[in-house]
């Protein structure tokens, strides 16, 4: 079959909920993905953040490989060898005392709410809590995820989701603290804002939200699904600043493409909220998903992953610089480490089709923002590369 019957057949089976790329997927080398009529792709997406070590690791399919032969599923009433050293090593880079799998990000964060909620149920004996999210932000699709994430077309018709969600703006410590009560339990939001555009945080806000959840034992989430794993140049975003969360959320890179995530908590939350038989899940944790997780963990330090993303980040930042100045589309160039966005002046989508046309993987953002999140393993050469595929796509377009 050729490319144009597969995704026929596609279109026939799936659930249409996305408007996907016509581009249908062989395989994966390092930075560059294969497409069934074998044009090669330099890939500035990674699977949206997830496969950080790049394609075809042969460390990571060995370590995979080895414990399929073991045992791939073993359930949650017992214990495993896989999960006690993925979850002590994620204690190790996250400086969270407890750590409870999960099989995706959304599942993570129904995790962190649930938390939060028994924490404040068990402290006050009711459960009338209120949680404060932000506008523009991202925390997945499930019932639970969707409450809190701030975009009412992805949340309209789904209504009503969890009760007692207030929303407030994203940098602005005075609408946070206005939708402050006496009922609030948590404090959600992403470190980087991703999907709402790479909005990095403001570090005062981020401090001054800190010190008001101290003040009034509210718990603070924050969402390192995309942000954290290393793509900012440390493992976890916010250890940039110093400000430890009370719940910390992951998944994507996590497991570099088998589906795991996890909620860390504290260990003064972990002792006061979640109890036996109050969560769980049939996969999560499982010794696949986790031997993932083992073997991330070892290449990133055997590989110096995170002098790689500061070093190489830096780079990706000034070249990137260089091209919104010369073109007037380009309105606005933020990020930190690799995960990086230029806004524009109007839709992305047509850079991004020329630039796939002419074999380079981007994504956008919102509307408006193409986005850069390459495998953490990119290159220097790898950056000039795709600069000068960027810069041709844009040339080719007019009016751009
Ligand atoms: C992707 C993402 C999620 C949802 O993760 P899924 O694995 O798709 O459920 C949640 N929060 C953030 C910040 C994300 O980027």
């Amino acid at each position: 079959m050729d490319m144009k019957q597969y995704i026929e057949e596609a279109e026939a089976a799936l659930l249409h909920t996305y408007n996907r790329y016509q581009i249908v997927w062989d395989k994966g080398d390092g930075m560059y993905m294969y497409d069934i009529e074998g044009k090669k792709y330099l890939d500035f997406v990674s699977g949206i953040a997830v496969f950080a070590l790049g394609y075809n690791n042969k460390a990571y399919n060995d370590a995979l490989k080895a414990q399929i032969d073991k045992v791939i599923h073993t359930s949650n009433y017992y214990y495993n060898i896989p999960a006690i050293e993925a979850a002590k090593k994620i204690k190790k880079v996250s400086g969270m005392d407890r750590v409870f799998f999960t099989n995706s990000g959304a599942e993570a964060i129904e995790g962190a709410l649930k938390a939060a909620r028994k924490y404040a149920f068990n402290r006050d004996g009711v459960a009338d809590h209120e949680i404060i999210a932000m506008n523009h932000s991202f925390h997945g699709r499930t019932m639970g995820a969707l409450s809190v994430t701030g975009n009412p077309h992805y949340r309209e018709a789904f209504e009503p989701l969890i009760g007692n969600v207030k929303f407030a703006d994203y940098n602005d410590f005075d609408s946070v603290k206005a939708a402050v009560t006496d009922k609030t339990c948590a404090i959600i939001f992403e470190t980087v804002q991703g999907e709402g555009g790479i909005h990095p945080v403001d570090e005062t806000f981020l401090k001054q939200v800190r010190a008001l959840c101290d003040e009034k034992d509210i718990l603070l989430i924050l969402d390192e699904i995309q942000c954290g794993m290393g793509r900012t140049g440390y493992m976890y975003a916010w250890q940039r600043y110093g400000v430890k969360p009370d719940i910390l959320t992951s998944a994507k890179a996590l497991g570099c493409g088998v589906p795991v995530g996890a909620f860390m908590l504290t260990e003064r939350v972990a002792a006061n909220s979640l109890t036996s038989g109050d969560h769980g899940t049939t996969y999560g944790g499982n010794p696949l998903a986790c031997a993932a997780i083992c073997n991330v963990m070892d290449q990133f330090e055997e590989l110096n992953i995170l002098e790689n993303v500061n070093e190489v980040g830096e780079y990706l930042y000034k070249k990137l610089d260089e091209v919104v100045a010369k073109y007037d589309y380009l309105k606005e160039h933020r990020g930190i480490g690799l995960l990086q966005g230029i806004e524009c002046n109007g839709p992305v989508s047509e850079i991004i089709n020329k630039a796939m046309e002419k074999g380079l993987l981007l994504i956008n953002a919102g509307m408006n923002v193409i986005r850069f999140i390459p495998p953490l393993i990119v290159s220097k050469q790898n950056v000039d590369d795709m600069i000068d595929i960027l810069v041709e796509a844009m040339d080719s377009l007019e009016n751009k």
